[in-house]
Protein backbone atom coordinates (compact mmCIF):
# COMPACT_ATOMS: atom_id res chain seq x y z
CA UNK A 1 0.00 0.00 0.00
CA UNK A 2 2.99 2.22 0.17
CA UNK A 3 4.82 4.67 -2.56
CA UNK A 4 8.21 5.33 -0.88
CA UNK A 5 10.42 4.59 2.33
CA UNK A 6 9.01 7.20 4.90
CA UNK A 7 4.93 5.57 3.52
CA UNK A 8 6.82 2.07 4.01
CA UNK A 9 7.55 2.86 7.56
CA UNK A 10 4.90 5.02 8.06
CA UNK A 11 2.19 2.13 7.05
CA UNK A 12 4.31 -0.12 9.30
CA UNK A 13 4.31 2.09 12.48
CA UNK A 14 0.35 2.43 12.38
CA UNK A 15 0.02 -1.73 11.88
CA UNK A 16 2.23 -2.15 14.90
CA UNK A 17 0.12 0.54 16.60
CA UNK A 18 -3.14 -1.19 15.47
CA UNK A 19 -2.25 -4.39 16.95
CA UNK A 20 -1.10 -2.66 20.29
CA UNK A 21 -4.47 -1.25 21.03
CA UNK A 22 -6.27 -4.43 19.97
CA UNK A 23 -4.18 -6.15 22.29
CA UNK A 24 -5.34 -3.49 24.84
CA UNK A 25 -9.01 -3.70 24.27
CA UNK A 26 -8.64 -7.56 24.43
CA UNK A 27 -6.76 -7.26 27.44
CA UNK A 28 -8.83 -5.31 29.46
CA UNK A 29 -12.11 -7.32 28.42
CA UNK A 30 -14.04 -5.03 26.08
CA UNK A 31 -14.26 -7.57 23.52
CA UNK A 32 -14.83 -11.31 23.47
CA UNK A 33 -13.99 -13.88 20.94
CA UNK A 34 -13.41 -11.92 17.21
CA UNK A 35 -15.14 -8.55 18.67
CA UNK A 36 -14.29 -5.51 17.84
CA UNK A 37 -12.72 -2.93 15.20
CA UNK A 38 -10.19 -0.42 14.65
CA UNK A 39 -9.91 1.46 11.30
CA UNK A 40 -6.85 4.09 10.59
CA UNK A 41 -6.88 6.54 7.64
CA UNK A 42 -3.31 5.76 5.69
CA UNK A 43 -4.05 8.64 3.10
CA UNK A 44 -6.54 9.82 0.94
CA UNK A 45 -6.75 6.20 -0.95
CA UNK A 46 -6.45 3.73 1.87
CA UNK A 47 -7.85 2.98 4.84
CA UNK A 48 -6.17 0.05 7.05
CA UNK A 49 -8.27 -1.75 9.62
CA UNK A 50 -8.76 -4.67 11.66
CA UNK A 51 -9.90 -8.01 9.51
CA UNK A 52 -12.75 -9.69 10.79
CA UNK A 53 -12.74 -13.18 12.40
CA UNK A 54 -9.50 -12.79 14.53
CA UNK A 55 -9.11 -11.96 18.10
CA UNK A 56 -8.34 -8.31 18.71
CA UNK A 57 -5.87 -10.03 21.48
CA UNK A 58 -4.19 -12.45 18.58
CA UNK A 59 -3.71 -9.33 15.97
CA UNK A 60 -0.31 -9.06 14.00
CA UNK A 61 0.70 -6.40 11.75
CA UNK A 62 0.07 -8.92 8.60
CA UNK A 63 -3.19 -9.06 9.75
CA UNK A 64 -3.79 -5.85 8.63
CA UNK A 65 -6.42 -5.34 5.82
CA UNK A 66 -6.60 -2.29 3.50
CA UNK A 67 -9.88 -0.58 1.72
CA UNK A 68 -10.37 2.13 -0.45
CA UNK A 69 -12.45 5.07 1.10
CA UNK A 70 -15.77 3.78 -0.71
CA UNK A 71 -15.11 0.35 1.09
CA UNK A 72 -13.22 -1.85 -1.57
CA UNK A 73 -11.02 -4.10 -0.50
CA UNK A 74 -7.30 -3.21 -1.93
CA UNK A 75 -5.51 -5.76 0.00
CA UNK A 76 -4.77 -9.16 -0.98
CA UNK A 77 -4.83 -12.87 0.61
CA UNK A 78 -6.63 -14.96 3.30
CA UNK A 79 -7.90 -11.62 5.48
CA UNK A 80 -10.81 -10.08 5.07
CA UNK A 81 -11.65 -6.68 6.00
CA UNK A 82 -14.02 -6.18 9.57
CA UNK A 83 -17.63 -6.44 8.48
CA UNK A 84 -18.14 -3.06 10.71
CA UNK A 85 -16.02 -1.15 8.18
CA UNK A 86 -19.07 0.76 6.49
CA UNK A 87 -19.40 2.13 10.34
CA UNK A 88 -15.73 3.59 10.47
CA UNK A 89 -15.87 5.04 6.66
CA UNK A 90 -18.65 7.10 7.56
CA UNK A 91 -17.20 8.54 10.41
CA UNK A 92 -13.33 8.87 8.37
CA UNK A 93 -15.56 10.38 5.05
CA UNK A 94 -17.39 13.11 7.27
CA UNK A 95 -14.67 13.73 9.35
CA UNK A 96 -11.39 14.57 8.28
CA UNK A 97 -9.98 15.80 11.74
CA UNK A 98 -10.43 11.87 12.15
CA UNK A 99 -7.83 9.41 11.76
CA UNK A 100 -8.89 6.31 13.61
CA UNK A 101 -12.03 4.83 15.00
CA UNK A 102 -12.47 2.09 17.47
CA UNK A 103 -15.20 -0.13 17.66
CA UNK A 104 -15.68 -2.43 21.54
CA UNK A 105 -18.17 -3.92 24.03
CA UNK A 106 -16.72 -2.60 26.84
CA UNK A 107 -19.34 -3.96 29.23
CA UNK A 108 -20.46 -0.51 31.16
CA UNK A 109 -20.15 1.32 28.24
CA UNK A 110 -22.32 -1.19 26.58
CA UNK A 111 -24.48 -2.27 29.94
CA UNK A 112 -25.82 1.37 29.59
CA UNK A 113 -26.40 0.93 25.42
CA UNK A 114 -28.18 -2.48 26.09
CA UNK A 115 -30.48 -0.55 29.01
CA UNK A 116 -30.87 2.79 26.50
CA UNK A 117 -29.14 5.39 28.89
CA UNK A 118 -26.75 7.62 26.78
CA UNK A 119 -24.16 9.07 29.02
CA UNK A 120 -25.14 12.78 28.34
CA UNK A 121 -25.56 14.21 31.98
CA UNK A 122 -22.51 16.84 33.18
CA UNK A 123 -21.14 15.08 36.18
CA UNK A 124 -17.74 14.82 35.54
CA UNK A 125 -15.54 17.79 34.65
CA UNK A 126 -13.29 15.89 32.58
CA UNK A 127 -15.79 14.28 30.39
CA UNK A 128 -17.63 17.97 30.15
CA UNK A 129 -14.21 19.45 28.96
CA UNK A 130 -13.26 16.17 26.96
CA UNK A 131 -15.84 14.30 25.73
CA UNK A 132 -19.05 16.63 25.86
CA UNK A 133 -22.14 14.27 25.84
CA UNK A 134 -21.78 10.73 24.35
CA UNK A 135 -25.48 10.01 22.38
CA UNK A 136 -26.87 6.75 22.03
CA UNK A 137 -27.42 6.01 18.48
CA UNK A 138 -30.40 3.79 17.78
CA UNK A 139 -30.07 0.04 16.89
CA UNK A 140 -28.38 -0.69 13.48
CA UNK A 141 -28.10 -4.35 12.01
CA UNK A 142 -24.26 -4.87 12.68
CA UNK A 143 -22.51 -4.87 9.12
CA UNK A 144 -25.19 -3.43 6.90
CA UNK A 145 -26.19 0.10 6.06
CA UNK A 146 -28.52 0.65 9.01
CA UNK A 147 -25.56 1.39 11.32
CA UNK A 148 -23.56 3.78 9.56
CA UNK A 149 -27.02 5.39 8.65
CA UNK A 150 -28.39 5.78 12.48
CA UNK A 151 -24.95 7.12 13.17
CA UNK A 152 -25.13 9.70 10.48
CA UNK A 153 -27.18 12.82 12.51
CA UNK A 154 -24.45 12.07 15.30
CA UNK A 155 -21.60 11.56 13.80
CA UNK A 156 -20.56 15.53 13.51
CA UNK A 157 -21.21 16.72 16.57
CA UNK A 158 -19.54 14.29 18.83
CA UNK A 159 -16.00 11.82 19.14
CA UNK A 160 -17.58 9.07 21.62
CA UNK A 161 -21.15 7.19 20.76
CA UNK A 162 -23.00 4.41 22.53
CA UNK A 163 -24.74 1.54 20.15
CA UNK A 164 -28.12 0.80 21.20
CA UNK A 165 -27.66 -3.24 22.03
CA UNK A 166 -24.44 -3.41 20.90
CA UNK A 167 -21.38 -1.42 22.09
CA UNK A 168 -19.00 1.54 21.81
CA UNK A 169 -17.57 3.80 19.69
CA UNK A 170 -14.96 6.17 19.92
CA UNK A 171 -12.83 8.38 16.89
CA UNK A 172 -9.82 10.09 17.67
CA UNK A 173 -6.79 12.06 15.88
CA UNK A 174 -4.74 9.01 16.10
CA UNK A 175 -4.89 5.17 17.09
CA UNK A 176 -4.24 6.64 21.12
CA UNK A 177 -6.81 9.25 20.53
CA UNK A 178 -9.69 6.83 19.79
CA UNK A 179 -8.03 4.66 22.61
CA UNK A 180 -8.09 6.85 25.33
CA UNK A 181 -11.62 8.42 24.59
CA UNK A 182 -12.99 4.46 24.68
CA UNK A 183 -11.20 4.35 28.16
CA UNK A 184 -12.53 7.57 29.37
CA UNK A 185 -16.22 6.27 27.89
CA UNK A 186 -15.72 3.13 29.98
CA UNK A 187 -14.76 4.50 33.05
CA UNK A 188 -17.34 7.21 33.08
CA UNK A 189 -19.70 4.62 32.99
CA UNK A 190 -18.07 2.33 35.80
CA UNK A 191 -18.20 5.52 37.90
CA UNK A 192 -22.03 6.32 37.26
CA UNK A 193 -22.85 2.92 37.91
CA UNK A 194 -21.09 2.88 41.39
CA UNK A 195 -22.73 6.18 42.29
CA UNK A 196 -26.08 4.88 41.43
CA UNK A 197 -26.37 1.95 43.44
CA UNK A 198 -24.71 4.17 46.32
CA UNK A 199 -27.91 6.23 46.33
CA UNK A 200 -27.45 9.27 43.95
CA UNK A 201 -25.39 11.16 40.86
CA UNK A 202 -25.66 14.45 41.79
CA UNK A 203 -25.02 16.74 38.27
CA UNK A 204 -23.34 20.10 38.13
CA UNK A 205 -25.25 23.37 37.46
CA UNK A 206 -25.83 24.94 34.21
CA UNK A 207 -23.43 27.96 35.18
CA UNK A 208 -20.75 25.61 36.23
CA UNK A 209 -20.84 23.62 32.86
CA UNK A 210 -20.81 26.76 31.45
CA UNK A 211 -17.35 27.49 33.00
CA UNK A 212 -16.03 23.85 32.17
CA UNK A 213 -17.02 24.68 28.07
CA UNK A 214 -15.06 28.06 28.41
CA UNK A 215 -12.07 26.08 29.49
CA UNK A 216 -11.88 23.67 26.24
CA UNK A 217 -10.05 26.60 24.23
CA UNK A 218 -7.73 26.39 26.72
CA UNK A 219 -6.79 23.21 26.76
CA UNK A 220 -7.22 23.35 22.41
CA UNK A 221 -10.33 20.88 22.54
CA UNK A 222 -12.65 21.89 19.88
CA UNK A 223 -16.63 22.73 20.81
CA UNK A 224 -18.05 19.66 20.20
CA UNK A 225 -20.69 17.30 22.13
CA UNK A 226 -23.02 19.93 23.08
CA UNK A 227 -24.93 20.58 20.03
CA UNK A 228 -28.84 22.12 21.33
CA UNK A 229 -31.47 19.70 21.99
CA UNK A 230 -28.73 16.73 21.47
CA UNK A 231 -25.83 17.26 24.10
CA UNK A 232 -25.32 18.91 27.73
CA UNK A 233 -28.55 18.74 29.10
CA UNK A 234 -27.46 20.19 32.64
CA UNK A 235 -31.79 20.15 33.76
CA UNK A 236 -31.89 16.67 33.85
ZN1 LIG B 1 -19.64 -4.84 17.88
Amino acid sequence: MYVNIRGYIRERNIRRLMVEVGYRCWHRGWVAANDGNISCRLNDRVVLCTPTGVSKGMLSPAHICAVDPEGNRLSRGKWRPTSEIKMHLKILRERPDVRCVLHAHPPYATAHAVAGIPLDRCVLPEIVIGLGSIPLVPYGTPSTDELPDRLSPYVREHDAWLLANHGALTAGEDIYGAYHRMESVELYARILFIARGLGDVKQLGKKEVNTLLSLRGAFGIKERGNPPGIGLNPSR
